[in-house]
């Protein structure tokens, strides 16, 4: 392998520099950390799943207009992307209540939300991400208010597009978190939807039973991670039916859960 220097390691990501001046290689991890990495573990495959399934809702969002740091998947666990100076805000979009939502104001998971909410996380992970709001950004300078705008526009475009996606293949989108970032155009900065959507910043649940299909069955220790990335990437079209090694079979899994 030849050596390529590694620009950044995260919990379930590595970036590395990429074949031309502002491009990286992302590394797609299978490892799985939750509660501010306090719970760590591996899903088996869910690298290789996450750069399939980010690619293909990248390449969607980038079809109708959504500006993307995507560039082209090179292999199995890598991509090419666009390199940006990453905004240090998470932005979750709730469309039911689930989660820490649910925690905070005891509203029971699974509650339509009357509107769309989005909220704003300041990552840093030695302070646990902390929830913020517009005020605590604007006085920070963590974004303009401009950038503010566009951040909040392409959030409901996406949640929009993606809704639309997921119900199509039986899935409900619960929530998600979206992380952009800056692109350098000689003095001008423009914001591009960075990182990743995938089944580890998603919640996915499946429209007829509400089974989990994404990472809360690692946090919640409730099994079955691997086969649940594995499904969303089945119904996405991203696997061969035939594909005897990757495709899930739910009833099987259930069947031996002794549900
Ligand atoms: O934990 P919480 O309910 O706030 O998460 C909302 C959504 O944002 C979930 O889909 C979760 O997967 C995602 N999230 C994330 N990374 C974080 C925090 C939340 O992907 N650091």
């Amino acid at each position: 392998m030849t050596r390529r220097r590694l620009v950044y390691e995260g919990k379930a990501k590595i970036l590395y520099e990429g074949p031309e001046p502002g491009t990286l290689i992302q590394y797609f991890k299978d490892d799985a950390t939750a509660f501010n990495a306090q719970k760590k573990g591996t899903i088996s495959g869910k690298g290789v799943l996450n750069n399939r399934i980010s690619e293909h809702i990248y390449t969607l969002l980038g079809n109708i207009g959504i500006p993307t740091h995507f560039i082209r998947r090179l292999n199995m666990r890598e991509q090419l992307i666009r390199q940006v100076e990453i905004v240090p805000i998470e932005v979750v979009v709730r469309n039911t209540a689930a989660g820490s939502l649910s925690t905070r104001l005891g509203i029971e998971e699974g509650t339509q939300l009357p509107r769309t909410i989005i909220e704003y996380y300041y990552k840093d992970d030695a302070l646990g991400d902390p929830m913020i709001t517009d005020e605590h950004i604007a006085a920070f300078s963590w974004a303009t208010q401009e950038e503010m705008t566009d951040i909040a526009d392409m959030a409901i475009r996406v949640n929009d597009f993606l809704c639309g996606l997921f119900a199509a293949i039986g899935i409900r989108l619960i929530d998600f978190k979206l992380e952009f970032g800056r692109l350098w155009e000689n003095d001008f900065a423009r914001i591009i939807l960075a990182d990743e959507i995938s089944p580890d910043g998603c919640r996915l649940w499946d429209a007829t039973t509400n089974e989990k299909l994404d990472k809360d069955r690692f946090r919640r220790d409730l099994g079955g991670e691997a086969e649940a990335y594995q499904e969303v990437a089945r119904r996405l079209g991203l696997l061969k039916e035939g594909d005897a090694n990757m495709v899930l079979d739910m009833e099987q899994h259930r069947a031996k859960r002794g549900k």
